[in-house]
């Protein structure tokens, strides 16, 4: 990187918000995939104008790359710089601009921790629903990047559901923003849910608008097993049905069960059977109280072999431990662990639960998956041992198997943690050549010069 370029970020922001000794790299050189590539300089904007002259610098010293960075946890590779060059670091971004109570809108910079968002809204009696299980430490931006989604997506949906407007910086240094806080809006393309999901590929998101609703006032548990995974399916399909459906809908199969079962001791509930659900009710006291009746009654018919439900904190502490139990149950299975969130139309759960068994037949390696039955998304983890290059190259084999029978089941090879470089390579399997140089046109009309965190998603 010529070190003029570095000079002009310190003359800009002041060398407190430029690193670039190697120690200091360092820690923006990696993310949750373990995966690492070190950048030339990494610089901490406060605001749009700021970024919108760091990208125009990094086209005048021969565009040179920029890849923006929330918390690192992402589980694709999306934040790592693959080509070196520019990491811009949003953490210094982290305030609450607006909270727009009578549209129910609140304005945000995109390094705010989605867990601080969470509970300042929820002090003022609201609600923003999308929870990945990191939202104490990812930020909102990052979120938006990969339109990041949790349990509750089964009732309310995924980070793309809330965000109304951004503005954001494309890779000619230009500030353009987007939608509008109104429900209705068709005025020409929607950009907004463009740049949802887009894994930082398009632009860098400087603000972002999202929905809020009002908080619910109280929640309930229950923990139920089948022996017969049909009867699990069937039961899980009826609640989704019902007009006040779940707002959790959380599974394991046979393979988790037993592996949480192997660390996991409890008074008050029993890991059995050979499909598991999670369920939660929430809204207000009366209608919790009658969802949970309800769903009780449904899945009584279906022939549980556990069922347990519980509005009492630590009874439903119990329950949660339990799904926590699950990844450090794993570590029993081998020191190195691909993780696959595939999702699949919600009929075609039991097709792939039986294939997964199959997989991990055929190549005798523990397969192991629980997910989100309510979005057909299944976390697959293919656990093997690092220094065995047999069962390596034999886990790298289950995963192609995995993501082509997710795709001649019309699934999505990730449901929540994105291609970056991590599924790159199986872009083919879903689509044709075509269809990618559509993206890659699309990718360039918002980035002409292949700055922006360029070498992702294909
Ligand atoms: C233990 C653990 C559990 C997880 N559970 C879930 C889960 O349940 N659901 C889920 O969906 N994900 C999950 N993830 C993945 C990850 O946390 C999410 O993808 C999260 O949204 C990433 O946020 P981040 O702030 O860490 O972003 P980063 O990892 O720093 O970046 C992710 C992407 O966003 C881009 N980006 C970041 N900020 C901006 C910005 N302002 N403008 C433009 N692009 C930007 C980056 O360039 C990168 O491409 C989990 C990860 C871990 C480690």
């Amino acid at each position: 990187m010529d070190k003029k370029l570095i000079n002009e970020f310190e003359m800009m922001l002041g060398k407190d918000r430029v690193l670039s000794e190697t120690e200091e790299l360092l820690c923006y050189s990696y993310d949750a995939t373990s995966k690492d590539f070190m950048p030339e300089v990494v610089v901490f904007p406060l605001n749009g104008e700021e970024i919108s002259k760091i990208v125009k610098l990094c086209l005048k010293y021969n565009n040179t790359p920029i890849v923006g960075r929330g918390s690192g946890s992402g589980f694709s590779g999306g934040s790592l710089p693959l080509k070196g060059g520019v990491v811009v670091s949003f953490t210094k971004m982290n305030r609450i601009l607006e909270l727009d109570e009578e549209n129910m809108f609140v304005t945000v910079e995109p390094g705010i921790i989605n867990a601080d968002l969470k509970s300042y809204l929820s002090e003022k009696g609201y609600f923003y629903p999308p929870d990945p299980a990191s939202y104490e430490f990812s930020t909102i931006g990052g979120n938006v990047a990969e339109s990041s989604g949790g349990p509750s997506a089964v009732k309310y949906g995924v980070t793309k559901d809330y965000v109304a407007a951004l503005e954001v910086i494309t890779g000619e240094g230009e500030i353009i923003y987007t939608g509008s806080k109104t429900v209705k809006n068709v005025s020409g393309y929607n950009l907004t849910q463009l740049f949802t999901g887009s894994e930082g590929t398009l632009g860098l998101f400087s603000k972002i608008t999202l929905k809020i609703l009002s908080k619910p006032e109280a929640n309930s548990l229950i923990l139920v097993s089948f022996n017969d995974i049909n009867d699990g399916f069937n039961a899980a399909i009826s609640l989704l049905k019902l007009r006040n459906r779940p707002s959790m809908l959380e599974f394991m199969d046979k393979s988790s069960i037993e592996s949480v079962k192997s660390i996991f001791k409890s008074d008050i509930i029993k890991i059995t059977g050979n499909f598991l659900f999670i369920i939660e009710a929430d809204g207000s006291k009366e209608e919790v109280d009658k969802s949970i009746g309800e769903y009780k009654y449904i899945l009584e018919r279906f022939s549980p072999v556990f069922l347990f439900a519980s509005e009492k904190s630590e009874d439903k502490k119990a329950i949660m431990d339990a799904r926590k139990a699950i990844s450090p149950s794993l570590r029993k299975y081998g020191d190195l662990k691909i993780n696959n969130d595939i999702a699949v139309p919600i009929n075609k759960i039991p097709d792939m639960l039986a294939f997964l068994e199959e997989t991990s037949k055929k190549y005798k390696i523990p397969v192991i998956n629980f997910g989100h039955f309510g979005d057909g998304n299944i976390h697959v983890n293919i656990m093997l041992d690092k220094n065995n290059a047999e069962m390596v190259e034999k886990g790298g084999k289950a995963k192609y198997d995995v993501l082509k029978k997710t795709v001649e089941l019309d699934g999505s090879l990730s449901g929540e943690h994105g291609i970056g470089l991590e599924k790159k390579e199986f872009m083919k399997l879903k689509y044709d050549e075509y269809y990618i140089s559509l993206l890659e046109n699309i990718k360039k009309v918002f980035d002409p010069h292949n700055i922006i965190n360029p070498g992702k998603i294909f």
